[in-house]
């Protein structure tokens, strides 16, 4: 076992502060990696703060995390000692069921592995995130970064990156398309890149006018800025599809009528709070509401190759992890341009 420092949460109404435990040692198929930097999330504050409800405690958060591998288990294959690596929301899944077999592990029928607040498979041990020095994961979760790419800017490609790539991909979103992108913050500015990059037409929805330059140096056409009154109703009937990363809760059905006719909306954000949705938004001109969550494995290697070649990471404010908490009211704030990124070197500054 292997001491590893950490940030964690205690509880659902503390701050995060520091904390050791111990990881596994690497077995067979095992890949031990020295994390080196941690996008921060906003899935990591709803469950930090346990706004999803079932969050287990300690909690190190951490699903974006890039690192170099430090050792090897006997039979892994695919890696080896200094191959920079990433490892995104998921550890682990049953690979059995008819999910797993199509490279959707995301959407294990049991239940995928969650990097953090969830339990090592058939275990009562927690597992524990990237605001940490060290993580052990098994090689077919782990994901090859490739070597042309900032390592700031890859890290959060493991989230924010494939959770946009993956329904932009499986909508077919492309040349032609008319794309609204609601919410700029770390989702929503891999949105904009990666579905100018896709072929499609982009208009950035933010309640922050100041980003409305940002948008469209991130390649966004157009911006509207929905604080406005009347700016959505504008808009009616306008896009293709419209890819909601709103954090906190909102009106969908606001959003619903800047649909074309048979326009699709797909839910990323995950607001704590239910929202009610008017058939009518619907109905009248044959609309399609529907949501994904994150991406496969396969896909995600997908995504960091597709960036790779377009030149596209994430913008990213480095921070040390002492600012973790600082980060988080930022983001709530919306003052976010666009990632946090945790450098992990600095866990060192607690000792
Ligand atoms: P983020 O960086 O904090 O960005 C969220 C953005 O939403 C903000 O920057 C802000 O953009 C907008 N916003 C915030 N509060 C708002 C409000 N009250 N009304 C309207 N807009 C508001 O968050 P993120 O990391 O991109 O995550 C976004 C959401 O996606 C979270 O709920 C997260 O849990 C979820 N998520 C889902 C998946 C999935 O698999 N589906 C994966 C990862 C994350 P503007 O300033 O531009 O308005
Ligand atoms: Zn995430």
């Amino acid at each position: 076992m292997k001491p590893t420092l950490a940030y964690a949460a205690q509880n659902a109404k503390t701050p995060l502060a520091p904390f050791s435990f111990k990881r596994r040692d690497p077995k067979e198929h095992d890949v031990a990696i020295d994390i080196l930097y941690c996008g921060v999330c906003h899935s990591d504050i709803h469950q930090a703060r346990d706004e999803w409800g079932g969050s287990t405690f300690p909690m190190v958060p951490g699903h974006e995390i890039v690192g170099r591998v430090a050792q090897v288990g006997s039979s892994v294959k695919k890696f080896k000692k200094g191959d920079i690596v990433g490892v995104g929301c998921f550890v682990d899944s049953c690979r059995t069921c008819s999910s797993c077999a199509e490279g959707l592990e995301q959407y294990c029928e049991e239940g995928m592995t969650a990097t953090y607040n969830g339990f090592e498979r058939g275990t009562q041990t927690q597992t524990q995130g990237g605001y940490s020095d060290h993580i052990v994961v098994n090689e077919d979760y782990v994901l090859r970064v490739p070597e042309s790419m900032d390592l700031q800017g890859a890290a959060p490609l493991l989230c924010a990156g494939i959770t946009t790539y993956s329904p932009l991909r499986h909508w077919g979103v492309g040349k032609g398309h008319k794309v609204g992108v609601a919410g700029l913050g770390g989702l929503g500015h891999m949105a904009v890149k990666l579905a100018k990059a896709l072929g499609a037409e982009v208009t950035v929805l933010s309640t922050s006018r100041k980003k409305e330059e940002d948008a469209k140096r991130l390649g966004a056409s157009h911006f509207i800025t929905t604080s406005e009154s009347g700016a959505l109703e504008k808009a009616a009937g306008t896009f293709d599809f419209l890819i909601d990363t709103v954090s906190a809760a909102h009106d969908y059905n606001a959003y619903l009528n800047t649909l074309k006719r048979d326009g699709s909306m797909i839910l990323l954000g995950a607001p704590e709070q239910p929202t009610p949705v008017h058939a009518f938004s619907l109905i009248m001109k044959r609309r399609k509401l529907g949501a994904s969550l994150i991406g496969g494995i396969k896909e995600t290697q997908e995504m960091l190759d597709f960036c790779a070649k377009h030149k596209i990471v994430s913008d990213v404010e480095v921070i040390p992890v002492q600012k973790i908490n600082e980060a988080y009211e930022r983001m709530i704030k919306g003052d976010v341009r666009y990632r946090f990124v945790i450098d992990m070197a600095s866990l060192k500054n607690d000792v």
